[in-house]
């Protein structure tokens, strides 16, 4: 018998086994939905249908904002155990089978959707497949290795892509800021094994570390190899500290080189949503050299949750450096059911943020015309566009409004 972990959930108390290989994990049933950005704050330009397989994540960086979100993330936290969702490409599967609109897939915004774990499940792969299949684009965004299998799954899509997370061009310092993760030649080895496959590959050095990784000859290095690589857009951050993390994240911090702790505290005084973010000086310091290097090098350039306060609201600093029409550097409609492969709604360039008038036929996505608001969304706003689409589509075509959904 393996050992037993007892986890208090919002259901209540349950004991789980844990599986101790290839990292320990345990396996929980999941019916969670697929759903849009997150509320508030948004800045992403384009809708995406976001996916967790995996709660918790082994790579375990000693900045990662999820481990201070609630629930099994806590069970990483605590414990160095991450959460599977059994079959969850089956789940995902029956809900894609609902819909006559989706967006692009993103695995994953909270956990790397290639960790160890994949390696036994293989849940991210099959999730991508439920996608190609139907034609729905997907994306995703690493920071390990992936299967041969994944890039030739994504070419058959022509709007999916990768995002490699790089912090550093630096093997040594990488290996100091996570536990896990692929090598630094591997991670620059994924740019080129996307953009060798004809695939839009993304670099992220997301966060940049103050006073640990923000060396600009090192950035520009950085940069310089994935644009060789084959990257086309940079995205990039500035570590942000959530106050529930604090205390560990210094003290790492306290590890990686004398007086950092110190420096740290002078320079993370602005509050936003109950996370500190580095002076706002520094951070448009950076981002201008950076923007300014992609610029010279051909790359476009797009910010992550980058924020200034603006008689106390929060304001996206995209507007100041984004170089791109999206914040990803490519630009993706919103899909729509054809049979049973999905086509692209329009021949827009998927800003819906910034849309103002919906050639696809959602008014709700359109968030650039006077009168709408940014919000986000969730699985039964897909649902409800789905019977609006197909309204007209049946009004317009005499169509039966369930023919094109494919039978369980
Ligand atoms: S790879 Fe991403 S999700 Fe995983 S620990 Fe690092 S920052 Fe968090
Ligand atoms: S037409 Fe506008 S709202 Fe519709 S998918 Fe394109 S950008 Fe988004």
């Amino acid at each position: 018998m393996g050992r037993k972990i007892r986890w208090r959930t919002g259901s209540g108390q349950m004991d789980h086994e844990v599986i101790e290989a290839p990292t320990p994990h345990i396996l929980i049933e999941s019916r969670k939905e697929l759903h849009g950005w997150w509320r508030g704050k948004r800045e992403c330009t384009s809708e995406r249908l976001l996916i967790n397989p995996y709660n918790g994540c082994s790579i375990d960086c000693f900045c990662c904002y999820a481990k201070a979100l609630p629930g099994y993330f806590q069970l990483f936290r605590q414990h160095q155990v991450v959460t599977v969702c059994r079959d969850f490409d089956q789940v995902v599967s029956r809900q894609l089978d609902d819909l006559l609109v989706a967006s692009c897939g993103y695995l994953s915004p909270v956990t790397d959707p290639f960790q160890p774990v994949e390696k036994r499940y293989r849940l991210s792969e099959k999730i991508i497949g439920e996608f190609v299949q139907r034609n729905i684009p997907i994306e995703f965004i690493t920071k390990s290795h992936f299967r041969p299998e994944v890039v030739q799954l994504l070419r058959r899509q022509k709007h999916s892509f990768g995002q490699i997370s790089i912090l550093t061009p630096r093997e040594n310092l990488r290996r100091r800021l996570m536990a896990g993760g692929a090598t630094t030649d591997e991670l620059f080895g994924n740019l080129h094994r996307l953009a060798k496959a004809g695939i839009h590959a993304v670099c992220r050095i997301d966060p940049i570390i103050p006073h640990v990784t923000d060396d600009a000859a090192d950035l520009f290095r950085l940069a310089r190899r994935a644009r060789d690589c084959g990257a086309r857009h940079i995205v990039a951050s500035i570590m942000d500290i959530p106050r529930r993390l604090a205390a560990e994240i210094f003290r790492h911090l306290s590890t990686l080189g004398d007086g950092l702790v110190y420096r740290a505290k002078n320079l993370y005084r602005e509050l936003i949503d109950g996370s500190l973010h580095a002076d706002l000086d520094y951070r448009r310091a950076v981002f201008s050299r950076l923007r300014e290097e992609c610029d010279r090098l051909g790359l476009t350039f797009a910010l992550c949750m980058e924020y200034r306060l603006e008689k106390s609201r929060p304001v996206g600093l995209n507007a100041e450096f984004m170089s791109s029409v999206n914040c990803e550097g490519i630009d993706i409609p919103v899909y729509v059911r054809s049979g049973d492969q999905f086509q692209p709604a329009s021949d827009c360039d998927g800003a819906c943020l910034t849309c103002q008038v919906p050639r696809c036929g959602i008014q709700d996505l359109a968030m650039g015309r006077p009168e709408a608001a940014r919000r986000d969304f969730y699985l039964r706003d897909y649902r409800r566009w789905s019977c609006e689409v197909l309204a007209q589509t049946s009004h317009q075509k005499g169509l039966n409004i369930w023919d094109s959904v494919p039978e369980r």
